[in-house]
């Protein structure tokens, strides 16, 4: 009997503090390397950034929307950061990987637990991408131009008590360049995808 056995999609998961270049990392491996590689669009509260487009970088819902989901157990996991809610919609997730395809999460320190915890399988994979100093890390966080003052401060506060959490992930990432960092997750996935 010829049967074809498909593999099922990897769960990458891509962590770390608030403003380390997670998102730039992302889109860097989409657009450079010939992974199959889909992001997982979150759902959020937060107000959409000038730059950002609703089902493009998330889906940007009401409180009670959000609110919904979590009745409704729609997501994978979700967490609370700086006075907004993300989350990961989980049938997508699911139905991607049943399909084969690799799926990449951009989350938050809380959430990338509640998926290491949930899920159980050997095709997850998790990063946290660390940056080269604090200072780095608030620069970067200043650059963006699209926070208050105190809404900087409680990100940066957080990102330090989050570079704590860097032992619990399979690979810790240095983002001192984004090409470099990018590659070396792409190096990392080959090989794990080979096994
Ligand atoms: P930002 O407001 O800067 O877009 O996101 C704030 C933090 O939430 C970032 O660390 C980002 O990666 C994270 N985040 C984005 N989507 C999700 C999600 O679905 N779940 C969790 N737990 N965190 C998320």
């Amino acid at each position: 009997m010829n049967s074809i056995i498909m593999k099922k999609g990897l769960l990458i998961i891509l962590s770390g503090p608030s403003g380390v270049g997670k998102g730039t990392v992302r889109k860097y491996i989409m657009k450079h390397h010939s992974l199959p590689l889909v992001f997982s669009i979150s759902m959020t509260t937060r107000e959409p950034r000038s730059t950002e487009t609703n089902g493009v970088e998330y889906y940007f819902v009401s409180k009670e929307e959000f609110q919904r989901n979590i009745d409704e157990d729609n997501f994978l996991e979700w967490a609370e950061f700086v006075g907004n809610r993300y989350g990961t919609p989980k049938s997508y997730v699911e139905q991607l990987r049943n399909e084969g395809k690799n799926v990449i999460l951009e989350i938050e320190i809380n959430g990338a637990e509640q998926v290491l915890q949930k899920v159980k399988d050997n095709r997850v994979i998790s990063f946290f991408l660390r940056p080269p100093s604090l200072k780095q890390l608030e620069e970067r966080i200043r650059k963006r131009k699209s926070e208050s003052e105190e809404t900087i401060q409680k990100r940066l506060a957080k990102g330090k008590s989050e570079m704590e959490k860097a032992k619990n992930y399979d690979f810790v990432i240095l983002n001192d360049r984004i090409k470099r960092a990018g590659d070396e997750i792409v190096s990392i996935i080959k090989k794990f995808d080979a096994q």
